[in-house]
């Protein structure tokens, strides 16, 4: 029996070593992908998800979703966008995916998030996503924090914050302002590190272009 207590790359202290994603495993027409567990031994590699997802503890099941949140934010930095990723998550299946393109798409709205919320409303037929939980690398904005109110999203797991314009905990508190009558539950720093040194690759690297 394998324990499940860490979901850390560096970790000495816990049995994984790191969690990884196969893009190829088609294991499940919404999910996606299958999970990869890796520990001391070699890896360890699970074709079940549920019974991958039933091992982890809460606070290894949130730093699994945000490490998929980053794999997303990965994808807007290969297309030059800042990189930042969001997942929705109902169930322990993923409902929908996101990461930052406002440039590709000439949209000032095309966040990560609302491009989560947008694939997730879209591909279960309901702009309310109640019951659901939205991973993201970055502490959202204004106008992001907007849109999760208003699908109803249940909670919101964070990574990084964001000192210049977000709206949780940095600069405004939207999400948690008592006079909205839907408030969802928040966790922030998740992955805070990795969140944050992915954006902080992204604008050095820009920089000495
Ligand atoms: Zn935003």
């Amino acid at each position: 029996m394998i324990n499940v207590k860490y979901i850390n790359n560096n970790s000495d202290n816990g049995i994984i070593h790191g969690i990884d994603t196969y893009d190829h495993c088609k294991t499940r027409a919404i999910t996606g992908f299958l999970p990869l567990v890796y520990n001391r031994m070699g890896i360890k590699e699970f074709t079940d998800m549920d019974e991958t997802l039933s091992r982890l503890e809460d606070t290894s099941l949130d730093q699994f979703w945000m490490q998929h949140a980053l794999e997303l934010a990965r994808q807007a930095e290969a297309e030059g966008e800042v990189p930042v990723g969001a997942v929705l998550v109902r169930n322990n299946e993923v409902i929908g995916e996101g990461w930052n393109r406002p440039i590709a798409s000439h949209d000032p709205t095309g966040h990560a998030e609302i491009n989560a919320l947008r694939d997730a409303a879209n591909r279960i037929g309901n702009y309310r996503l109640v019951d659901s939980t939205l991973y993201v690398t970055l502490e959202p904005c204004v106008m992001c924090a907007g849109a999760i109110i208003h699908a109803r999203v249940k909670r919101v797991v964070y990574g990084a914050t964001e000192p210049k314009t977000g709206a949780v905990v940095s600069v405004f508190d939207v999400l948690t302002d008592q006079r909205h009558n839907h408030r969802p539950e928040v966790t922030g720093g998740i992955l805070a590190e990795q969140c944050a040194s992915q954006l902080q690759e992204f604008f050095k690297s820009r920089r000495s272009k």
